[in-house]
């Protein structure tokens, strides 16, 4: 009897009393929901009050970084390297060359399937709208894509940048949430949250547990709405998702999504979804950009090379596949 009337209670009581010292947020920045929910030990009155400057940080740091990175904003930074660089060398920020020189350097560990200038082509399809760019179109413009045409120099005051083709134009978007929820998590960290979850779409941080276990975080089924395919308990990780029916359509029985096959100028269709753990967004993001461009096979022999770092595939098939460190933790199938 006692117990029901406890549970009973505990219904009843407001769910930040249940959870004292978590806090949640969701907000929208980069195009897409970021979300965040953090430990704060009581400090009393002034708790929700802390609490909500560091919301405000976050989302701040969101909409910093998309502001200078954004390829739909005329005055980012991005764009003004676009315009500029087919000319000639362009000073850029040190955040900027950064994120260049990062992504240059997955370009070479993945032969290529990682390629911000995969834009050449991509720039060209309008998902929402249905668009896709005629042959023609992806003919002229695939000669462009090359992470090499894009060429770095250090300087006294930073870096400069210049595209070695003039059709070369850059986008971030397969890296810059994964920085940003780096950035975000670390700034916690600096603040004196042990214990946190920041995500942007499809990449998370993750710091310490969450109320003494482990978070959890789901991979979506790929063809089957608000259904998971695996739900995966983590510590101390990033983890990231990159999947065919984020941004898609239909035409012609044909797929037309977002990821991009830097050899083609067309949707890479190797997989239906990969999700990349490891220990920094950043590189998490960008790989799983990667495997799916590169596919089951290759992608799993790229994720085997680096330790600590893990994916879980579900190829075109539908069925899920495992990187070797997390095969192993699997029960033998039937
Ligand atoms: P999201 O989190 O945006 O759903 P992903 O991590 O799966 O996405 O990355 C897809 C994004 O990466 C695309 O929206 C595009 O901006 C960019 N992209 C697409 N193809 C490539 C590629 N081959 N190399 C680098 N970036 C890419
Ligand atoms: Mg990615």
């Amino acid at each position: 009897m006692r117990k029901t009337c406890f549970l009973f209670a505990a219904l009843l009581l407001p769910s930040s009393l249940l959870h004292a010292g978590w806090h949640e947020s969701q907000g929208e920045a980069m195009g897409t929901s970021i979300r965040m929910e953090f430990y704060l030990p009581d400090t009393g009155a002034q708790e929700s009050q802390q609490a909500q400057q560091l919301i405000n940080g976050v989302m701040q740091e969101m909409h910093r970084i998309d502001a200078a990175f954004s390829p739909y904003k005329q005055d980012s930074e991005l764009s003004r390297l676009n315009q500029q660089a087919p000319q000639g060398w362009v000073s850029v920020s040190n955040e900027m060359y950064l994120l260049l020189e990062r992504s240059a350097a997955i370009s070479r560990m993945t032969q290529g399937a990682f390629d911000v200038t995969y834009a050449s082509v991509g720039r060209f399809y309008d998902y929402r709208k249905r668009v896709a760019p005629d042959d023609d179109t992806i003919d002229a413009a695939v000669q462009a894509i090359d992470y090499r045409h894009v060429e770095l120099r250090r300087t006294d005051q930073g870096g400069e940048v210049r595209f070695a083709h003039p059709r070369v134009y850059v986008d971030l978007g397969g890296i810059a949430k994964g920085y940003a929820v780096d950035r975000a998590a670390s700034w916690l960290a600096e603040q004196g949250v042990s214990q946190s979850s920041v995500s942007a779409g499809g990449d998370s941080r993750i710091t310490g547990d969450r109320r003494g276990e482990p978070w959890t975080v789901g991979v979506k089924h790929p063809r089957v709405e608000g259904q998971m395919s695996a739900v995966l308990p983590l510590e101390n990780t990033a983890v990231s998702t990159s999947g065919d029916y984020e941004r898609f359509f239909e035409a012609d029985g044909q797929r037309f999504h977002h990821i991009l096959d830097p050899s083609t100028g067309r949707s890479a269709d190797g997989a239906w979804s990969v999700t990349v753990l490891g220990p920094e967004a950043m590189f998490t993001d960008a790989l799983s950009t990667s495997v799916f461009v590169l596919g089951p096979e290759r992608g799993l022999a790229l994720i085997d090379q680096f330790p600590g770092v893990d994916a879980i595939i579900i190829n075109a098939q539908g069925k899920l596949l495992f990187s070797s460190d997390l095969a192993e933790l699997q029960p033998p199938s039937p």
